[in-house]
């Protein structure tokens, strides 16, 4: 492509509202457009890596069996209704009417649309399994549309679907999948890890499931990993555990006066003892349907509540912090609630860290006071022992000395075990062996296209601009000139043509600019390999310089060797 004649332009300064450097590189160097708050047009630039992304994905899918298909973006609100989602999904599905007041959506994602399809075509188990994707537009309302092309309202997902007659093949899809993601990262060349994860709304809590992170200062996500032990987890859902505790033994109650310490470390402090010597005393209420628990956390002093993990445990549909009155339904006072007194009257929830045949520091439930001794194993009459805090730096991965690291991670694909939540809700049968009616088992695979794009960009870019992965650059050369003659303008074109025979995607700035503006945009471009010719140096020595944009290399080539040297450094560029 020649740049006087492409539609493409670069812009000094990012706009304010853009935080990341994906976002301001992705508006900098004229990739996006912006329509409106987290809606963006992929500009011809955009729309090259894009498709990149895609064929990528694709190749890697078609070794794996799985079809593409293209399913509608807009579907209508029954077959929402028939999987329960018409209810849950909440704001974050747009809906539409149409002019006779019926009710659709953008499709947020197309569980319901798959297992439509899947319905209406197969009948017997000798179908299965089947593997379906398809590479398009998404729309969820975001409540906080951010980042660019990171958080969008709109954006493109590959989304992916397998039904299974039983687990063994489910398990057998999932693990294609694994693996062909973990393909699709690496020949992208993006660094990243593969964590468990919570399943949050989209299947049972012990769903299995696992995101692909790829690493950068800038995720929202945090991951936790043991690299030496093959550990790594998202932190909603990671069980490390803490290096062996000291506790006390068991002793008896004991009242002290703790004036104004309501938090664990103040009267740690106070009465010179470690903080997980003290035990925190939460209550929660959880919500199934329109009923309401109660429930009295026990954790040490210095752990963290994960409130996914409790959500789980429980299998509630929501959990929160308890309100005033439920405090006092129980005589519960705030900052020095207890655990002692209230048993056989509410239910007791321990984390597993605490040990609970030694004794600790709790709440006395009077104000100003706490009690010395509490041994749960002797004071509490039933309590149940689970793993509920957050993990913390210094734990350990599990069933392992390795001490975990803590790292920040964009979520680009996710992986899902959803087994026959939709395809039991909305009816989807196949015969089995024995002509019998069964609800296949299924699985749900995204990666998020526009969001890989902003995460690579995240992980490969420097202060003058973007750095692409080769297999992902819009193109792969950046050819400019400098000089004024029309000869050197001619050998500039038919180096270009040279470059373009031999499959190269060059992109020849021949707008006649001078070297310092031309320069600039280059590195903001951030194509993999930069051609300069230059008159001067040209007539002198009939060289050209290449420049590698990832590590600032320079070379010297001779017109006659730049074709093969140029894909020779793309070669080794496209594999590491
Ligand atoms: P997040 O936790 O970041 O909101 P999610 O868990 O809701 O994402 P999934 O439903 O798992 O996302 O969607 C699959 C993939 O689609 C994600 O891994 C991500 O790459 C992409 N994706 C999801 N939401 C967005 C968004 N708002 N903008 C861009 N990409 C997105
Ligand atoms: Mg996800």
């Amino acid at each position: 492509m020649k740049l006087s004649k492409a539609f493409w332009q670069t812009y000094k300064e990012a706009p304010s509202d853009a935080e990341v450097a994906s976002h301001q590189l992705l508006m900098r160097a004229g990739f996006i457009h912006k329509t409106g708050a987290g809606i963006y047009s992929y500009l011809p630039m955009a729309v090259r890596t894009i498709k990149k992304i895609e064929n990528i994905i694709r190749e890697e899918l078609d070794k794996i069996d799985a079809q593409e298909l293209d399913m509608s973006f807009v579907t209508p609100a029954d077959l929402w209704q028939e999987s329960g989602r018409w209810e849950t999904m909440g704001p974050e599905m747009l809906r539409v009417q149409d002019r006779k007041q019926n009710d659709f959506c953008l499709s947020p994602t197309n569980e319901e649309s798959i297992t439509d399809v899947f319905r209406k075509s197969i009948s017997s188990y000798k179908q299965l399994p089947v593997s379906l994707y398809q590479i398009k537009a998404k729309f969820r309302d975001e409540i906080r549309p951010r980042f660019g092309l990171m958080r969008g309202k709109e954006f493109i997902m590959k989304d992916a679907y397998t039904f299974s007659m039983d687990k063994a093949c489910l398990d057998e899809q999932y693990e294609l999948y694994y693996k062909a993601y973990s393909k699709i990262l690496e020949r992208m060349g993006l660094e990243y890890i593969v964590v468990e994860a919570d399943p949050g709304a989209m299947a049972s809590g012990n769903a299995k499931t696992h995101e692909f992170q790829v690493i950068a200062d800038s995720g929202e996500d945090v991951v936790v990993q043991a690299k030496a032990t093959g550990y790594a987890a998202n932190l909603e859902k990671a069980a490390t555990v803490r290096p062996e505790l000291k506790f006390t033994p068991e002793s008896e109650i004991e009242e002290v006066i703790t004036e104004e310490m309501p938090t664990c470390e103040q009267v740690a402090k106070h009465l010179d003892i470690p903080v997980h010597q003290t035990l925190k005393t939460l209550v929660y209420r959880a919500f199934y349907g329109q009923k309401k628990v109660i429930y009295m956390i026990l954790m040490l002093g210095d752990d963290k509540l994960n409130e996914i993990k409790l959500k789980n445990f429980l299998k509630a549909d929501k959990v929160e912090v308890a309100a005033e009155e439920d405090l006092k339904e129980f005589n519960l006072i705030k900052g020095y609630m207890s655990p002692y007194g209230v048993e056989g009257k509410i239910s007791f929830l321990l984390d597993d860290s605490i040990d609970p045949k030694s004794s600790f520091v709790v709440g006395a439930n009077k104000e100003n006071y706490h009690l010395k001794g509490f041994t749960p194993s002797r004071d509490l009459g039933s309590f149940k022992t689970v793993d509920l805090r957050m993990a913390s730096v210094g734990d350990l991965a599990p069933n392992s000395t390795e001490t975990i690291e803590f790292r920040k991670g964009i979520e680009v694909g996710h992986i899902f075990q959803l087994g026959d939540k939709y395809t039991k809700s909305m009816k989807a049968t196949v015969l089995n062996q024995n002509g019998k009616k069964e609800f296949p088992l299924m699985g749900c695979y995204g990666i998020g296209v526009t969001r890989t794009m902003a995460a690579a960009i995240e992980q490969h870019h420097d202060e003058n601009g973007i750095i692409w992965p080769a297999a992902i650059a819009p193109f792969h050369v950046y050819l400019a000139v400098i000089g004024k003659k029309a000869e050197t303008k001619q050998m500039a074109g038919e180096i270009y043509e040279l470059l373009k025979e031999a499959g190269v995607e060059t992109l020849y700035d021949d707008r006649g600019m001078g070297p310092g503006p031309m320069f600039k945009d280059a590195d903001l471009l951030g194509l993999p390999v930069r051609i300069v010719l230059g008159e001067r140096d040209f007539a002198e020595s009939g060289e050209l310089e290449i420049k590698i944009r990832k590590t600032g290399e320079t070379f010297k080539v001779a017109k006659s060797e730049l074709v093969e040297k140029t894909k020779q450094i793309l070669t080794g560029l496209m594999s590491n």
